[in-house]
Protein backbone atom coordinates (compact mmCIF):
# COMPACT_ATOMS: atom_id res chain seq x y z
CA UNK A 1 0.00 0.00 0.00
CA UNK A 2 2.53 2.48 1.28
CA UNK A 3 4.77 1.90 -1.86
CA UNK A 4 2.20 2.26 -4.14
CA UNK A 5 1.25 5.44 -2.94
CA UNK A 6 4.45 6.44 -2.57
CA UNK A 7 5.14 5.49 -6.32
CA UNK A 8 1.73 7.33 -6.94
CA UNK A 9 3.49 10.42 -5.63
CA UNK A 10 6.59 10.20 -7.91
CA UNK A 11 4.09 9.83 -11.08
CA UNK A 12 2.28 13.00 -10.09
CA UNK A 13 5.11 15.21 -8.72
CA UNK A 14 6.38 14.80 -12.23
CA UNK A 15 5.83 17.49 -15.32
CA UNK A 16 6.08 15.01 -17.94
CA UNK A 17 3.03 13.09 -19.02
CA UNK A 18 3.42 9.03 -17.43
CA UNK A 19 1.08 6.58 -19.16
CA UNK A 20 0.83 3.02 -18.04
CA UNK A 21 -0.30 1.29 -21.24
CA UNK A 22 -1.19 -2.76 -21.98
CA UNK A 23 -0.41 -3.15 -25.90
CA UNK A 24 -1.98 0.02 -26.48
CA UNK A 25 -4.67 0.42 -23.82
CA UNK A 26 -4.84 2.88 -21.80
CA UNK A 27 -4.57 1.80 -17.93
CA UNK A 28 -3.43 4.88 -15.58
CA UNK A 29 -2.64 8.22 -16.25
CA UNK A 30 -0.93 11.23 -13.99
CA UNK A 31 -1.77 14.82 -13.34
CA UNK A 32 0.32 16.09 -16.23
CA UNK A 33 -1.26 13.79 -18.67
CA UNK A 34 -4.15 15.65 -17.85
CA UNK A 35 -3.00 19.02 -18.41
CA UNK A 36 -0.92 18.22 -21.56
CA UNK A 37 -4.04 16.74 -23.34
CA UNK A 38 -6.45 18.33 -22.05
CA UNK A 39 -8.64 15.50 -20.53
CA UNK A 40 -9.24 14.13 -16.92
CA UNK A 41 -6.82 11.16 -15.83
CA UNK A 42 -9.86 8.74 -15.40
CA UNK A 43 -11.28 9.19 -18.78
CA UNK A 44 -7.89 7.98 -20.60
CA UNK A 45 -8.17 5.07 -18.58
CA UNK A 46 -9.26 2.46 -21.39
CA UNK A 47 -8.82 4.58 -24.40
CA UNK A 48 -6.23 3.52 -26.60
CA UNK A 49 -2.38 6.05 -26.55
CA UNK A 50 -3.01 6.41 -30.36
CA UNK A 51 -5.75 8.38 -30.20
CA UNK A 52 -3.96 10.79 -28.36
CA UNK A 53 -1.30 10.89 -31.19
CA UNK A 54 -1.96 13.12 -34.79
CA UNK A 55 -2.75 10.45 -37.40
CA UNK A 56 0.29 10.60 -39.37
CA UNK A 57 2.05 9.20 -36.57
CA UNK A 58 -0.34 6.49 -35.65
CA UNK A 59 1.35 3.63 -37.50
CA UNK A 60 4.85 4.28 -37.03
CA UNK A 61 3.56 4.50 -32.79
CA UNK A 62 1.72 1.17 -33.27
CA UNK A 63 5.14 -0.10 -34.61
CA UNK A 64 6.94 0.93 -31.78
CA UNK A 65 4.30 -0.71 -29.60
CA UNK A 66 4.65 -3.88 -31.44
CA UNK A 67 8.31 -4.25 -31.27
CA UNK A 68 9.08 -3.61 -27.71
CA UNK A 69 11.25 -0.87 -28.79
CA UNK A 70 12.60 1.43 -26.04
CA UNK A 71 14.13 4.28 -27.86
CA UNK A 72 13.19 7.62 -27.28
CA UNK A 73 11.14 9.48 -30.28
CA UNK A 74 9.83 12.95 -30.78
CA UNK A 75 6.06 12.83 -31.76
CA UNK A 76 2.94 15.29 -32.65
CA UNK A 77 0.73 14.29 -29.79
CA UNK A 78 -3.40 15.61 -30.29
CA UNK A 79 -5.02 16.70 -27.67
CA UNK A 80 -8.60 15.69 -27.05
CA UNK A 81 -9.56 19.41 -27.76
CA UNK A 82 -7.89 18.33 -31.26
CA UNK A 83 -5.38 20.95 -31.30
CA UNK A 84 -1.66 19.11 -31.79
CA UNK A 85 1.55 19.33 -29.82
CA UNK A 86 5.04 18.37 -30.36
CA UNK A 87 6.33 15.69 -27.92
CA UNK A 88 9.63 14.08 -26.77
CA UNK A 89 8.27 10.16 -25.51
CA UNK A 90 10.42 7.72 -23.45
CA UNK A 91 8.84 4.27 -23.48
CA UNK A 92 10.32 1.86 -21.17
CA UNK A 93 8.49 -1.89 -20.41
CA UNK A 94 8.06 -3.27 -16.93
CA UNK A 95 7.27 -6.49 -16.12
CA UNK A 96 4.94 -6.29 -13.50
CA UNK A 97 3.46 -9.60 -12.45
CA UNK A 98 4.27 -11.90 -14.89
CA UNK A 99 2.35 -8.84 -17.01
CA UNK A 100 3.81 -7.13 -19.70
CA UNK A 101 3.55 -3.31 -19.34
CA UNK A 102 4.44 -0.16 -21.09
CA UNK A 103 5.39 3.20 -19.58
CA UNK A 104 5.25 6.22 -21.92
CA UNK A 105 6.85 9.27 -20.11
CA UNK A 106 5.83 12.14 -22.15
CA UNK A 107 7.31 15.55 -22.18
CA UNK A 108 5.83 18.53 -24.16
CA UNK A 109 8.49 19.90 -26.11
CA UNK A 110 6.71 22.55 -28.34
CA UNK A 111 8.02 25.60 -26.29
CA UNK A 112 11.47 24.23 -27.16
CA UNK A 113 11.01 22.90 -30.64
CA UNK A 114 9.83 26.98 -31.13
CA UNK A 115 12.59 28.00 -29.87
CA UNK A 116 14.86 25.57 -32.55
CA UNK A 117 12.63 26.83 -35.74
CA UNK A 118 13.62 30.51 -34.53
CA UNK A 119 17.28 29.06 -34.14
CA UNK A 120 17.57 27.72 -37.03
CA UNK A 121 15.82 30.59 -38.92
CA UNK A 122 18.20 32.96 -37.28
CA UNK A 123 21.34 30.37 -37.92
CA UNK A 124 19.73 30.55 -41.96
CA UNK A 125 19.75 33.67 -41.93
CA UNK A 126 22.97 34.32 -40.83
CA UNK A 127 24.30 32.18 -43.90
CA UNK A 128 22.53 33.36 -46.28
CA UNK A 129 23.90 37.17 -45.23
CA UNK A 130 27.04 35.60 -44.70
CA UNK A 131 27.05 34.10 -48.50
CA UNK A 132 25.71 37.56 -49.81
CA UNK A 133 28.59 39.41 -48.19
CA UNK A 134 30.75 36.83 -49.26
CA UNK A 135 29.46 36.97 -53.02
CA UNK A 136 30.18 40.73 -52.82
CA UNK A 137 33.69 40.94 -51.82
CA UNK A 138 34.17 38.03 -53.95
CA UNK A 139 31.92 39.96 -57.11
CA UNK A 140 34.00 43.30 -56.17
CA UNK A 141 36.67 44.87 -58.21
CA UNK A 142 38.54 45.56 -55.29
CA UNK A 143 40.94 43.23 -53.94
CA UNK A 144 39.83 42.21 -49.55
CA UNK A 145 41.80 40.96 -46.98
CA UNK A 146 40.47 40.44 -43.39
CA UNK A 147 43.16 39.37 -40.87
CA UNK A 148 43.05 38.79 -37.04
CA UNK A 149 44.81 41.77 -34.68
CA UNK A 150 48.24 40.05 -35.18
CA UNK A 151 48.23 39.92 -38.97
CA UNK A 152 46.61 36.61 -39.47
CA UNK A 153 44.47 36.22 -43.14
CA UNK A 154 41.34 35.04 -42.29
CA UNK A 155 39.77 36.24 -45.67
CA UNK A 156 40.72 36.65 -48.59
CA UNK A 157 38.54 37.57 -52.21
CA UNK A 158 39.65 36.35 -55.49
CA UNK A 159 41.25 39.68 -56.29
CA UNK A 160 42.98 39.53 -53.20
CA UNK A 161 44.21 36.21 -54.17
CA UNK A 162 45.61 36.95 -57.62
CA UNK A 163 47.34 39.95 -55.97
CA UNK A 164 48.81 38.40 -52.88
CA UNK A 165 49.51 34.89 -53.73
CA UNK A 166 52.84 32.94 -53.68
CA UNK A 167 53.75 29.69 -55.15
CA UNK A 168 53.87 26.69 -52.64
CA UNK A 169 52.63 27.45 -49.12
CA UNK A 170 52.46 31.32 -47.97
CA UNK A 171 52.91 32.83 -44.63
CA UNK A 172 49.57 33.53 -43.51
CA UNK A 173 50.69 36.94 -41.61
CA UNK A 174 50.28 40.02 -44.08
CA UNK A 175 53.65 41.10 -42.38
CA UNK A 176 55.42 37.93 -43.52
CA UNK A 177 53.36 37.86 -46.49
CA UNK A 178 54.55 41.04 -48.64
CA UNK A 179 58.13 40.81 -48.20
CA UNK A 180 57.99 37.75 -50.48
CA UNK A 181 55.94 39.55 -53.15
CA UNK A 182 58.57 39.44 -55.50
CA UNK A 183 55.56 41.02 -58.15
CA UNK A 184 55.92 44.47 -56.11
CA UNK A 185 58.90 46.65 -56.19
CA UNK A 186 61.39 46.51 -53.29
CA UNK A 187 60.36 49.96 -51.84
CA UNK A 188 56.86 49.85 -52.06
CA UNK A 189 57.21 46.57 -50.02
CA UNK A 190 59.26 48.48 -47.56
CA UNK A 191 56.88 51.26 -47.55
CA UNK A 192 53.50 48.84 -46.88
CA UNK A 193 55.25 46.41 -44.44
CA UNK A 194 55.79 50.34 -42.16
CA UNK A 195 52.09 50.82 -42.95
CA UNK A 196 51.08 47.46 -41.61
CA UNK A 197 53.35 48.21 -38.85
CA UNK A 198 51.55 51.14 -37.76
CA UNK A 199 48.41 49.38 -37.89
CA UNK A 200 49.42 46.23 -36.11
CA UNK A 201 51.45 48.31 -33.21
CA UNK A 202 48.05 50.87 -32.92
CA UNK A 203 49.94 53.55 -33.70
CA UNK A 204 47.72 54.20 -36.40
CA UNK A 205 43.98 53.79 -37.05
CA UNK A 206 43.96 53.86 -40.78
CA UNK A 207 46.92 53.93 -43.37
CA UNK A 208 47.01 53.93 -46.91
CA UNK A 209 49.36 54.01 -49.79
CA UNK A 210 49.64 54.51 -53.60
CA UNK A 211 52.03 51.62 -55.72
CA UNK A 212 52.26 49.96 -58.77
CA UNK A 213 52.72 46.71 -60.29
CA UNK A 214 55.10 46.75 -63.29
CA UNK A 215 53.91 44.02 -65.72
CA UNK A 216 56.36 41.74 -67.63
CA UNK A 217 55.80 43.90 -70.97
CA UNK A 218 56.75 46.92 -69.93
CA UNK A 219 53.59 48.34 -70.63
CA UNK A 220 50.05 48.45 -69.11
CA UNK A 221 51.90 49.16 -65.60
CA UNK A 222 48.52 48.30 -62.98
CA UNK A 223 48.19 50.79 -60.33
CA UNK A 224 46.65 50.58 -56.56
CA UNK A 225 46.16 52.15 -53.75
CA UNK A 226 46.24 50.41 -50.58
CA UNK A 227 43.91 51.14 -47.59
CA UNK A 228 44.03 49.50 -44.23
CA UNK A 229 42.09 49.78 -41.34
CA UNK A 230 41.23 48.61 -38.49
CA UNK A 231 37.88 46.52 -37.84
CA UNK A 232 36.06 46.73 -34.45
CA UNK A 233 34.56 43.59 -33.49
CA UNK A 234 35.20 43.48 -30.00
CA UNK A 235 31.35 43.74 -29.31
CA UNK A 236 31.03 40.59 -30.72
CA UNK A 237 31.81 37.51 -28.60
CA UNK A 238 33.91 35.27 -29.03
CA UNK A 239 35.40 37.50 -31.72
CA UNK A 240 38.82 38.94 -32.30
CA UNK A 241 39.06 42.84 -33.10
CA UNK A 242 41.26 42.67 -36.74
CA UNK A 243 42.26 44.58 -39.92
CA UNK A 244 40.72 45.05 -42.90
CA UNK A 245 43.31 45.88 -45.98
CA UNK A 246 41.38 46.74 -49.85
CA UNK A 247 43.53 47.01 -52.44
CA UNK A 248 41.82 49.22 -55.02
CA UNK A 249 42.94 49.06 -59.26
CA UNK A 250 43.05 52.30 -60.40
CA UNK A 251 44.79 52.01 -63.34
CA UNK A 252 41.98 53.21 -65.53
CA UNK A 253 42.13 56.45 -63.22
CA UNK A 254 45.88 56.78 -63.77
CA UNK A 255 45.20 56.38 -67.74
CA UNK A 256 42.85 59.17 -67.44
CA UNK A 257 45.27 61.23 -65.44
CA UNK A 258 47.68 60.56 -67.93
CA UNK A 259 45.03 61.58 -70.53
CA UNK A 260 44.07 64.42 -69.10
CA UNK A 261 47.67 65.43 -68.15
CA UNK A 262 48.64 65.30 -71.74
CA UNK A 263 45.50 67.21 -73.08
CA UNK A 264 46.62 70.04 -70.65
CA UNK A 265 50.00 69.85 -71.93
CA UNK A 266 49.04 69.64 -75.70
CA UNK A 267 46.43 72.16 -75.61
CA UNK A 268 49.04 74.77 -73.69
CA UNK A 269 51.67 73.94 -76.16
CA UNK A 270 49.41 74.24 -79.01
CA UNK A 271 47.76 77.09 -78.61
CA UNK A 272 50.56 79.18 -77.18
CA UNK A 273 52.22 78.32 -80.41
CA UNK A 274 49.90 79.89 -82.55
CA UNK A 275 48.59 82.40 -80.08
CA UNK A 276 51.88 84.20 -79.90
CA UNK A 277 52.90 84.50 -83.45
CA UNK A 278 49.36 86.01 -83.63
CA UNK A 279 49.84 88.79 -80.61
CA UNK A 280 53.30 89.31 -82.42
CA UNK A 281 52.19 90.31 -85.81
CA UNK A 282 49.32 92.47 -84.20
CA UNK A 283 51.92 94.27 -82.12
CA UNK A 284 53.85 94.99 -85.38
CA UNK A 285 50.83 95.84 -87.37
CA UNK A 286 50.24 98.39 -84.53
CA UNK A 287 53.81 99.72 -84.06
CA UNK A 288 54.36 100.54 -87.76
CA UNK A 289 53.01 102.11 -90.68
CA UNK A 290 52.87 99.29 -93.30
CA UNK A 291 52.88 98.52 -96.85
CA UNK A 292 49.62 97.52 -98.43
CA UNK A 293 51.45 94.21 -99.48
CA UNK A 294 53.11 93.71 -95.98
CA UNK A 295 50.00 94.26 -94.26
CA UNK A 296 47.85 91.64 -96.54
CA UNK A 297 50.81 89.09 -96.13
CA UNK A 298 50.60 89.34 -92.36
CA UNK A 299 46.74 89.63 -92.36
CA UNK A 300 46.83 86.13 -94.09
CA UNK A 301 49.39 84.22 -91.93
CA UNK A 302 47.01 85.70 -88.87
CA UNK A 303 43.86 84.25 -90.54
CA UNK A 304 46.05 80.79 -91.00
CA UNK A 305 47.37 80.81 -87.21
CA UNK A 306 43.51 82.06 -86.41
CA UNK A 307 42.23 78.65 -88.69
CA UNK A 308 44.82 76.39 -86.76
CA UNK A 309 43.64 77.32 -83.66
CA UNK A 310 39.92 77.09 -84.87
CA UNK A 311 40.83 73.84 -85.95
CA UNK A 312 42.85 72.32 -83.18
CA UNK A 313 39.74 73.54 -80.72
CA UNK A 314 37.58 72.04 -82.98
CA UNK A 315 39.07 68.55 -82.66
CA UNK A 316 39.53 68.37 -79.05
CA UNK A 317 35.72 69.67 -78.77
CA UNK A 318 34.79 66.38 -81.27
CA UNK A 319 37.45 64.09 -79.60
CA UNK A 320 35.61 64.91 -75.91
CA UNK A 321 32.41 64.32 -76.93
CA UNK A 322 32.79 61.33 -79.13
CA UNK A 323 34.72 59.99 -75.96
CA UNK A 324 31.73 60.78 -73.32
CA UNK A 325 29.56 58.51 -76.03
CA UNK A 326 27.61 61.84 -76.53
CA UNK A 327 28.26 61.79 -80.39
CA UNK A 328 25.19 60.93 -82.63
CA UNK A 329 25.66 60.34 -85.97
CA UNK A 330 22.86 61.43 -88.84
CA UNK A 331 21.81 58.84 -91.39
CA UNK A 332 22.17 60.69 -94.83
CA UNK A 333 21.57 59.64 -98.06
CA UNK A 334 24.44 60.87 -99.80
CA UNK A 335 26.77 59.83 -103.03
CA UNK A 336 30.28 59.14 -101.94
CA UNK A 337 31.71 59.68 -105.37
CA UNK A 338 30.69 63.24 -105.37
CA UNK A 339 31.75 63.95 -101.51
CA UNK A 340 34.99 63.07 -102.33
CA UNK A 341 35.37 65.37 -105.92
CA UNK A 342 34.11 67.87 -103.46
CA UNK A 343 36.72 67.64 -101.44
CA UNK A 344 39.63 67.41 -103.80
CA UNK A 345 38.50 70.05 -105.07
CA UNK A 346 38.23 72.40 -102.33
CA UNK A 347 41.87 71.15 -101.86
CA UNK A 348 42.88 71.66 -105.31
CA UNK A 349 42.24 75.59 -105.07
CA UNK A 350 44.32 76.40 -102.05
CA UNK A 351 46.74 73.73 -102.12
CA UNK A 352 49.84 73.48 -104.12
CA UNK A 353 49.74 69.72 -104.48
CA UNK A 354 48.77 68.35 -107.12
CA UNK A 355 45.75 65.94 -106.45
CA UNK A 356 44.61 63.38 -108.73
CA UNK A 357 41.41 62.07 -108.31
CA UNK A 358 40.90 58.35 -109.65
CA UNK A 359 37.01 57.87 -109.21
CA UNK A 360 34.95 54.37 -109.17
CA UNK A 361 32.65 53.46 -112.27
CA UNK A 362 29.68 53.21 -110.19
CA UNK A 363 28.13 55.83 -108.14
CA UNK A 364 28.21 54.90 -104.83
CA UNK A 365 25.33 55.74 -102.04
CA UNK A 366 26.37 55.45 -98.69
CA UNK A 367 23.89 55.87 -95.51
CA UNK A 368 26.12 57.55 -92.85
CA UNK A 369 26.66 61.16 -91.55
CA UNK A 370 27.91 62.93 -94.32
CA UNK A 371 29.67 65.91 -92.67
CA UNK A 372 31.53 63.47 -90.29
CA UNK A 373 32.90 61.16 -93.62
CA UNK A 374 33.61 64.74 -94.75
CA UNK A 375 35.89 64.93 -91.99
CA UNK A 376 37.32 62.25 -92.59
CA UNK A 377 38.58 62.92 -95.87
CA UNK A 378 39.68 66.19 -95.24
CA UNK A 379 41.76 65.08 -92.59
CA UNK A 380 43.46 62.60 -94.28
CA UNK A 381 44.07 64.40 -97.35
CA UNK A 382 45.54 67.53 -95.21
CA UNK A 383 48.07 64.54 -93.26
CA UNK A 384 48.68 63.92 -97.30
CA UNK A 385 49.72 67.28 -97.93
CA UNK A 386 51.06 68.41 -94.53
CA UNK A 387 53.45 64.98 -94.52
CA UNK A 388 54.44 65.30 -98.06
CA UNK A 389 56.24 69.12 -98.06
CA UNK A 390 58.70 67.97 -100.72
CA UNK A 391 56.50 65.60 -103.16
CA UNK A 392 53.27 67.48 -104.42
CA UNK A 393 51.51 64.55 -106.09
CA UNK A 394 48.50 63.43 -104.07
CA UNK A 395 46.67 60.42 -105.19
CA UNK A 396 42.68 60.29 -104.05
CA UNK A 397 41.28 56.36 -105.32
CA UNK A 398 37.42 55.46 -104.53
CA UNK A 399 36.48 52.26 -105.39
CA UNK A 400 33.71 49.78 -104.95
CA UNK A 401 34.45 45.76 -103.97
CA UNK A 402 31.85 43.51 -103.33
CA UNK A 403 29.11 45.07 -100.93
CA UNK A 404 31.62 48.07 -99.53
CA UNK A 405 33.07 51.26 -100.78
CA UNK A 406 36.87 52.10 -99.93
CA UNK A 407 38.24 55.15 -99.99
CA UNK A 408 42.30 55.65 -100.25
CA UNK A 409 44.09 58.96 -100.43
CA UNK A 410 48.19 58.13 -100.96
CA UNK A 411 50.71 60.65 -100.96
CA UNK A 412 54.87 60.08 -101.68
CA UNK A 413 55.70 61.87 -98.46
CA UNK A 414 57.97 61.28 -95.61
CA UNK A 415 56.69 58.06 -94.89
CA UNK A 416 55.77 56.57 -91.31
CA UNK A 417 57.89 53.90 -89.30
CA UNK A 418 56.50 50.18 -89.13
CA UNK A 419 56.69 50.21 -85.68
CA UNK A 420 54.33 53.75 -85.06
CA UNK A 421 51.42 51.97 -87.16
CA UNK A 422 49.69 50.49 -83.93
CA UNK A 423 50.12 53.78 -82.29
CA UNK A 424 48.93 55.73 -84.97
CA UNK A 425 44.95 56.20 -84.27
CA UNK A 426 45.45 56.80 -80.75
CA UNK A 427 44.96 59.88 -78.83
CA UNK A 428 48.18 62.53 -79.27
CA UNK A 429 50.36 60.10 -81.21
CA UNK A 430 52.62 61.50 -83.45
CA UNK A 431 55.56 60.02 -84.99
CA UNK A 432 58.89 62.13 -83.00
CA UNK A 433 61.43 63.07 -85.83
CA UNK A 434 62.94 65.78 -87.21
CA UNK A 435 60.72 65.92 -89.81
CA UNK A 436 57.04 65.78 -87.67
CA UNK A 437 58.58 67.60 -84.82
CA UNK A 438 58.66 70.84 -88.11
CA UNK A 439 55.40 70.29 -89.31
CA UNK A 440 52.59 71.41 -86.68
CA UNK A 441 49.83 69.08 -85.51
CA UNK A 442 47.48 67.67 -81.91
CA UNK A 443 48.06 64.32 -82.79
CA UNK A 444 44.02 63.84 -82.73
CA UNK A 445 43.03 63.77 -86.67
CA UNK A 446 43.05 60.28 -87.22
CA UNK A 447 41.72 59.03 -83.77
CA UNK A 448 38.72 61.26 -84.64
CA UNK A 449 38.99 59.62 -88.13
CA UNK A 450 38.85 55.71 -86.54
CA UNK A 451 36.29 56.95 -83.99
CA UNK A 452 33.56 57.86 -86.74
CA UNK A 453 34.47 55.26 -89.47
CA UNK A 454 34.45 52.73 -87.13
CA UNK A 455 31.17 53.66 -85.46
CA UNK A 456 29.80 53.73 -88.38
CA UNK A 457 30.77 50.17 -88.84
CA UNK A 458 33.79 50.63 -91.31
CA UNK A 459 37.51 50.28 -91.00
CA UNK A 460 40.87 52.21 -91.51
CA UNK A 461 44.35 50.81 -92.30
CA UNK A 462 47.33 52.49 -93.61
CA UNK A 463 50.33 51.50 -95.41
CA UNK A 464 53.26 52.96 -95.64
CA UNK A 465 57.43 53.49 -95.74
CA UNK A 466 59.48 56.00 -94.49
CA UNK A 467 60.75 58.00 -97.65
CA UNK A 468 57.95 56.32 -99.70
CA UNK A 469 55.09 57.78 -98.46
CA UNK A 470 51.63 56.53 -96.88
CA UNK A 471 48.32 55.12 -98.01
CA UNK A 472 45.24 55.69 -95.91
CA UNK A 473 42.22 53.40 -96.58
CA UNK A 474 38.73 53.47 -95.16
CA UNK A 475 36.19 51.11 -96.13
CA UNK A 476 32.13 51.42 -95.10
CA UNK A 477 29.54 49.73 -96.45
CA UNK A 478 27.30 50.98 -99.00
CA UNK A 479 24.04 51.86 -98.84
CA UNK A 480 21.29 48.75 -100.67
CA UNK A 481 20.16 50.99 -103.61
CA UNK A 482 24.02 50.51 -104.73
CA UNK A 483 24.12 46.68 -104.07
P1 LIG B 1 48.55 65.34 -86.37
O1 LIG B 1 48.73 65.32 -87.83
O2 LIG B 1 47.73 66.47 -85.87
O3 LIG B 1 49.82 65.16 -85.62
P2 LIG B 1 47.09 62.85 -86.74
O4 LIG B 1 46.31 62.09 -85.76
O5 LIG B 1 46.40 63.29 -87.96
O6 LIG B 1 47.69 64.04 -85.93
O7 LIG B 1 48.31 61.98 -87.13
C1 LIG B 1 49.08 61.33 -86.17
C2 LIG B 1 50.50 61.15 -86.63
O8 LIG B 1 50.54 60.22 -87.69
C3 LIG B 1 51.12 62.39 -87.17
O9 LIG B 1 51.67 63.17 -86.14
C4 LIG B 1 52.17 61.84 -88.08
O10 LIG B 1 53.31 61.51 -87.35
C5 LIG B 1 51.56 60.57 -88.61
N1 LIG B 1 50.92 60.75 -89.94
C6 LIG B 1 49.61 60.91 -90.19
N2 LIG B 1 49.38 60.98 -91.52
C7 LIG B 1 50.58 60.87 -92.11
C8 LIG B 1 51.03 60.85 -93.49
N3 LIG B 1 50.16 60.98 -94.50
N4 LIG B 1 52.34 60.71 -93.71
C9 LIG B 1 53.21 60.55 -92.71
N5 LIG B 1 52.86 60.56 -91.40
C10 LIG B 1 51.57 60.71 -91.11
Amino acid sequence: MHKEQRYRMFAESVIEAVLFHEGGTILDANKAAESIFRIPAEQMVGRQTIEFIAEGYRADVLRRIRNHIQTPYEVIGRREDGTFLEMEVYPKEVTFQGQTLRVAVMRDISDRKKVERILEREKNAIARQRDIIQSILQASNEAFVLTESNGSVLFMNVHARRLLDLPGIAPNKMQERIPLLSTFRPRDRTEMLKKIDLLLDGSAREVSMRFSIPQPNNRDEQYYEMYGTGMDTKRQIGMDSGFLFVFRNRTEEERMDQIKNELVSTVSHELRTPLSSLSGYIELMLARDLSPEKRERYLKTMAKEAKRLTDLLNDFLDIQRMEDGNQEYKKDHFVLNDLVRDVVERFRETSNHSIHFDDADEVLHLVADQDRIEQVIINLLSNAIKYSPHHHEVEVRVRKERTQAHVSIQDFGIGIPEHAFEELFKKFYRVDNSDTRQIGGTGLGLSICKEIIESHGGSIEVESSVGVGSTFTFTLDLAEETL
